[in-house]
């Protein structure tokens, strides 16, 4: 007997008409790339995506057709967003700092009709447009007319200008509703061991994801707050925050392109921002420039941080210097991308000092909705001892079954578990630490090393402004811990003490053999320290 409940699909249109019913006052922030401030509504924004919209089917496209996004985070990009998928047809985020042989394989692999970009990101395309021309028809620039380029593109192909689009169409369109399951955006993987994997998000999975971060253990969002998301809109749909802002009412503030310490500490300040959401090299940023100026940021009452390791020096400095709780989450383009964050529960409710540092270093507990566990080489499921490590595994209706143009469910096992790559520990309390990335494992004389644990180690070392451990080549261990840093801005880096930091806090065993100080670390188009460059460059240092 099925129960008597009606029996509603869940459309991503759905959340952006009840923000502009029960919020409709609420804004939408954006700084322009000339600095400026844009102010609209969640009213003004359902208005402008349904005439978006209806100006997407005058255009032709269908539903199941790819509209592409290449865009920072603002206002417009949002409008995209609930325009794109509202109609049926998918939204491609498409990452700016993907190689142009990347980008284009992206764009021809998902066979993206329209392409939306940010007049900032126009010399790219330019660059690639002979390489699309295949499937793309227009390119729309994300702007008034005075904004405009002058640009030649290949035949076949239009240029347009977004607020004329908008302007073209009025408002009557009604949001059509379909089968929850529909696609409903495309994200690809970073890539960095081949060609990126389509990643394709449904309405179901984009609303259940969007509520499972709301709740208070995880990013939790009010209708009173203010919520910045750093992280990009153009990869995983900056973690969901376009969809569970206005699900819960709470005002965007959009960064737009200035991403360092100071502009974001100014935005926070500007706009009494209450949230906000980064990588950890953004908040190592902010750190830096909050020491070396002084400044406050005293609206803010939570940082979210995943996508790599959180140091424990980073937590403990927001907690102690800025009075600012630093939560870690975890999880993948494939994951829409949150599994897990880190709260405290009942049984850990009462740590404090070193010990909740200690716990903040994990990755933290599932959500509701996700299932992980950890399996050894043999398959087979491993204790949650916190000591066991193996591959992590995870399932849930906002977990990828297949990547885009592979046959159902080839990415899952017969038991319909992913596998995400990482290798980690469970604990009794159900806290889960990754130690590695599996393909970043360091084998030493056949036994594991975490460079999650070195490299954290590490990042706490005064000097030290970021911190990346690879495996290097061993004549007799096979494979040893290699470190290499960066200094902090006006700092220098005396290898001797670092290699001191790591006294009494590991086996000495685990000792990386060496140091190599750098200027800079190279950074994945995501924003995570790209180690098979180090890799390339380094594994031989050991040998040499
Ligand atoms: P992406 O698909 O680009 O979001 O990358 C996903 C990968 O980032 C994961 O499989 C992890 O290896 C890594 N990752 C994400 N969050 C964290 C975290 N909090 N701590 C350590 N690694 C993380």
């Amino acid at each position: 007997m099925f129960g008597l409940m009606q029996d509603r699909p869940l459309m991503i249109s759905s959340i952006i008409t009840h923000a502009a019913r029960q919020h409709a006052k609420a804004e939408v922030v954006s700084k322009n790339l000339d600095g400026s401030i844009s102010r609209s509504t969640y009213a003004e924004v359902e208005h402008r995506a349904r005439r978006l919209a209806k100006a997407l089917v005058l255009l032709g496209i269908r539903a199941e057709d790819r509209v592409a996004t290449v865009a920072l985070n603002s206002c417009r990009h949002v409008e995209l967003y609930y325009a794109i998928s509202g109609t049926g047809a998918i939204c491609h985020t498409i990452n700016p700092r993907l190689s142009p042989d990347d980008f284009a394989y992206v764009v021809n692999h998902a066979t993206d009709r329209i392409i939306s970009v940010d007049p900032v990101f126009v010399p790219l395309i330019a660059a690639v447009a002979p390489l699309i021309a295949a499937h793309v028809r227009a390119i729309v620039v994300m702007g008034a007319r005075a904004e405009m380029p002058n640009l030649t593109l290949p035949h076949g192909m239009d240029l347009l200008c977004y607020e004329d689009l908008i302007d073209s169409a009025d408002a009557d369109y009604i949001w059509p509703e379909f089968d929850e399951r529909t696609a409903a955006s495309l994200c690809y993987t970073s890539g960095t061991t081949g060609r990126p994997k389509g990643v394709l998000y449904s309405h179901r999975s984009t609303l259940l994801h969007a509520l499972a971060v709301n709740v208070g253990d995880v990013i939790g969002i009010r209708a009173v707050d203010r919520i910045l998301p750093v992280v990009p809109m153009f990869h995983v749909n900056a973690w969901g925050i376009p969809y569970s802002a206005p699900m819960a009412g709470a005002a965007l503030i959009m960064p737009g392109r200035h991403l360092d310490g100071a502009s974001i500490a100014n935005l926070f300040n500007a706009e009494k921002v209450t949230i906000s959401c980064g990588v950890p090299t953004v908040w190592l940023g902010l750190l830096q420039h909050l020491r070396a100026s002084g400044e406050r940021i005293d609206t803010i009452r939570r940082l979210t941080v995943g996508g790599s390791a959180v140091p424990r020096s980073m937590t403990e400095a927001f907690g102690t210097e800025y009075n600012v709780e630093l939560g870690q989450g975890w999880g993948m383009t494939e994951m829409s991308p949150v599994g897990t964050y880190c709260q405290p529960n009942a049984a850990n409710a009462d740590l404090t000092g070193e010990d909740l540092l200690r716990l903040r270093e994990k990755q933290g507990r599932a959500l509701w909705g996700v299932e992980m566990r950890i399996v050894g080489d043999d398959g087979a499921a491993l204790p949650w001892d916190g000591v066991a490590f193996g591959l992590l595994q995870v399932r849930g209706p906002w977990v990828c079954s297949a990547y885009f143009g592979e046959a159902p469910n080839s990415a899952l096992d017969a038991d319909g578990w992913f596998s995400t790559g990482d290798i980690a520990t469970i604990d009794a309390d159900g806290f889960m630490e990754i130690t590695d990335r599996a393909k970043d494992v360091i084998k030493s004389g056949g036994e594991w090393i975490s460079s999650v644990q070195l490299e954290n180690i590490a990042a706490g070392h005064p000097d030290v402004a970021e911190a990346a451990i690879i495996a290097a080549r061993h004549p007799k261990w096979d494979e040893r811990p290699l470190l290499i840093v960066t200094p902090k801005p006006g700092h220098e880096i005396d290898v001797a003490t670092v290699m001191d930091v790591f006294e009494g806090k590991i086996a000495s065993w685990w000792k990386p053999d060496d140091v190599v100080v750098l200027s800079d670390l190279p950074h994945t188009a995501t924003g995570k320290v790209h180690k098979m460059v180090l890799r390339d460059k380094y594994k031989d240092h050991l040998v040499k």
